[in-house]
């Protein structure tokens, strides 16, 4: 066999082992530094649209060229696993009964009974395990939503889908609700092809649906105007600007994917991601409203809105209210 073919095998055999694992799609990529990302980069840090999250200011050589961040990788899988599931009624207006659900919408990331973090960590263990039985020490360190990565450059490269003007990751045919985990691996993988054609194309759906414009041009995001930050990473009050335009988003948001047009038919989960918070199902705004400290932490604890906090939820919370009372 030839040595293509043997690489090829390879891929294919990792490939296969990470569906087995849970992963909905997985691909490799070499570690060439990023070079086409640092413009962007520097340009976004330069303007300021990364807010204050402080941490996109540190380690930018390891962003662009990963093999500073782990130099005795040869290459990477990029392995993405779907967090959506069908529309919850967490955001529904329903009535049953006397109690009416509230309109307050929750990122369809966070609406699990689950950390991702942890999730995909338990299934990146795993993999890594069983990649090292058929390859010893072939599995090096592994990453989601954390560390000095450019995850979404990373998953491009490495033909799982391209980078939409609103910024994420969309694969062909599936939609762009994805978690990205990336595995560093020792291996000396042969890289997938990327997706060379912008499939956006004309479109600028998300741009014009952003409510607040922080889609200040294609694949440019100025967290400063962002929903999704200002309900969680920021510590402070969510500004006039944005509160008034918060569109009922308690926690994320996610409008700028809900009307892409590769979101129509998006690639439904059926793992671990498919159990939501039931009891946030009939939940009304009185429910929201009196939210103990207590009933957050037992509906709460070991996912995302966990980590933004109790205070920053209720801040998010009152926001919603509101602007529901304005707009009797
Ligand atoms: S997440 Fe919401 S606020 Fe942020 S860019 Fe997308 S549509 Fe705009
Ligand atoms: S809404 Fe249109 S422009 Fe925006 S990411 Fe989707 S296809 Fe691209």
């Amino acid at each position: 066999m030839s040595e293509m073919g043997n690489d090829i095998n390879i891929n294919e055999s990792i490939r296969k082992l990470a569906l087995t694992e849970g992963f909905d799609l997985c691909g490799f990529t070499n570690l060439d530094p990023l070079v086409n990302h640092q413009e962007h980069l520097d340009r976004w840090l330069k303007t300021e649209a990364n807010a204050d999250m402080a941490w996109f200011h540190r380690n930018n050589d390891k962003r662009i060229n990963p093999k500073l961040l782990v130099p005795e990788a040869n290459a990477a899988i990029i392995l993405l696993s779907s967090y959506y599931q069908e529309p919850s009624t967490i955001s529904e207006d329903t009535t049953s009964g006397e109690r009416k659900s509230s309109e307050a919408k929750i990122a369809h990331y966070a609406r699990y009974k689950t950390d991702y973090h942890d999730a995909l960590n338990q299934r990146l263990i795993s993999f890594s395990q069983r990649l090292n039985d058929q390859f010893p020490e072939a599995a090096i360190r592994h990453y989601t939503d954390t560390g000095p990565i450019l995850e979404r450059a990373l998953a491009h490269r490495a033909g799982l889908g391209w980078i939409g003007k609103n910024t994420c990751l969309i694969v062909p045919g599936k939609g762009s609700y994805f978690f990205i985990s990336v595995l560093f691996t020792s291996l000396n993988l042969s890289s997938d092809r990327p997706i060379i054609e912008d499939h956006c194309g004309s479109c600028v759906k998300c741009i014009t649906a952003c409510p607040t414009f922080a889609l200040i041009a294609p694949r440019f995001l100025d967290a400063r105007n962002c929903i999704s930050y200002h309900t969680i990473e920021s510590k402070k009050e969510i500004p006039q600007h944005i509160a008034a335009q918060l569109n009922d988003n308690i926690f994320g948001c996610d409008i700028c994917q809900d009307v892409c047009p590769h979101n129509r038919k998006p690639y439904t989960t059926k793992s671990i991601f498919a159990q939501s918070i039931k009891d946030l199902l009939d939940f009304t705004d009185y429910d929201y409203e009196n939210l103990s400290h207590e009933r957050f932490l037992s509906l709460f604890r070991n996912t995302p809105i966990h980590r933004t906090g109790y205070n920053r939820f209720m801040r998010n919370i009152r926001t919603y209210l509101s602007n529901k009372t304005n707009s009797l």
